[in-house]
């Protein structure tokens, strides 16, 4: 177990592409991190650097109080779950999850207790003789969870671990993962481009963009606090919704539409507002043009405009569904506001 620290760690592929730019941050002991951007922003290149997959091109890296820079894959004592599980067909669960540790020359006994340990955890006793071709999908990435707990180390990492799974064992899967980790204490980083594992599975979130990390926080400080509209845009589904808009004599408004006070400085600004900040209330002082309803069960969403500008709305299922205009209130503190240029928030 340990603490892992980048500092100025950065990559730029042969080709001149930097696809990491220097990016310093710390993983304290036990922490679950998740990196999570689109296809492309340079997660899973910084998760490779941080196994030694990948050559770092500048900046030092520490696992425990070891820089790691020049040390081998192996030697750095970590332990990776991939999305395609990286099973060996030919042979049982039980050798599969003990592989490792027979290649270590580990004493038989041992390997045999930490694989039941393992088994136990992850729940796979009825499946120690299978070969992974007879299993389900899910039952194959337990086991690729049991390769890594039984290596003991001292930080894992995951790359899309959930990503070959259906919707419904992804949800299962994540809590068990999470469980387990909160369980064996190990720092780990997880990289997703799915921003509902991140959010349900850190308990800090690195939004990544094009190689640059846009916000570090936990999942309650980037979904309400989101430090740049691109943060803004990324997490949550629905997105927040963005408009342009102006500040006015410490007003915040779309044209003539006043939405809320502020003490920025009068000029074009982004106005950002979460779909369930918006509230359906025949008293409330805006307006909006709702021209389709989508029905998802447990509730549903709004999809309009306000002052000729696209936004969508989030309301429970006993809320009114019909298109045209609708009355609604913004809840307190509904409203951010970002640069309109950079796209920071003021
Ligand atoms: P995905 O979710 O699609 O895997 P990612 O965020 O993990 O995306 P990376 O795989 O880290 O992205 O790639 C980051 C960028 O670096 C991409 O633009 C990719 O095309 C580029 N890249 C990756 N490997 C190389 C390479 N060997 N040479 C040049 N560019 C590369």
């Amino acid at each position: 177990m340990a603490q892992v620290t980048l500092s100025g760690i950065a990559k730029t592929y042969p080709n001149g592409f930097k696809a990491v730019h220097p990016a310093s941050f710390t993983i304290p002991h036990g922490e679950f991190i998740v990196l999570v951007g689109p296809s492309g922003c340079g997660k899973s290149t910084m998760l490779r650097m941080i196994a030694g997959l990948e050559d770092i091109s500048a900046g030092e890296l520490s696992i425990g109080d070891r820089i790691v820079n020049d040390i081998d894959p192996a030697d750095r004592d970590i332990a990776m779950v991939f999305q395609n599980y990286a099973l060996y067909p030919h042979m049982t669960v039980r050798k599969n999850i003990g592989y490792g540790l027979q290649n270590r020359k580990i004493p038989q006994a041992e390997i045999a207790r930490k694989v039941a340990e393992a088994s136990a955890m992850l729940n796979l006793d009825d499946y120690l003789d299978r070969k992974p071709s007879q299993l389900s999908g899910g039952q194959r990435q337990r086991v690729a969870m049991g390769r890594a707990i039984v290596r003991d180390p001292a930080l894992f990492l995951f790359d899309e671990p959930l990503s070959n799974l259906d919707a419904k064992l992804r949800n299962q899967m994540r809590i068990e993962i999470k469980a387990l980790q909160r369980r064996l204490g190990v720092t780990s980083v997880y990289v997703t481009h799915d921003q509902v594992e991140a959010m349900t599975m850190a308990d800090r979130i690195i939004v990544m963009n094009a190689g640059r990390i846009e916000q570090i926080g936990t999942p309650s400080e980037v979904y309400n606090a989101p430090a740049t509209t691109f943060v803004a845009s990324f997490m949550g589904a629905p997105p927040m919704n963005l408009m342009q808009g102006q500040v006015r004599a410490g007003q915040a408004r779309i044209g003539e539409v006043t939405l809320a006070a502020t003490t920025a400085p009068d000029g074009e600004v982004t106005l950002g507002i979460r779909p369930e900040d918006i509230i359906a209330d025949p008293q409330g002082p805006l307006s909006l043009e709702i021209d389709l309803v989508e029905e998802l069960g447990a509730h549903r969403l709004l999809h309009g405009r306000l002052g000729g500008q696209p936004l969508s709305v989030h309301v429970g299922k006993d809320s009114p569904v019909q298109t045209g205009t609708l009355q609604v209130s913004l809840k307190p503190d509904a409203v951010t506001l970002f640069d309109i240029k950079t796209g920071a928030r003021l």
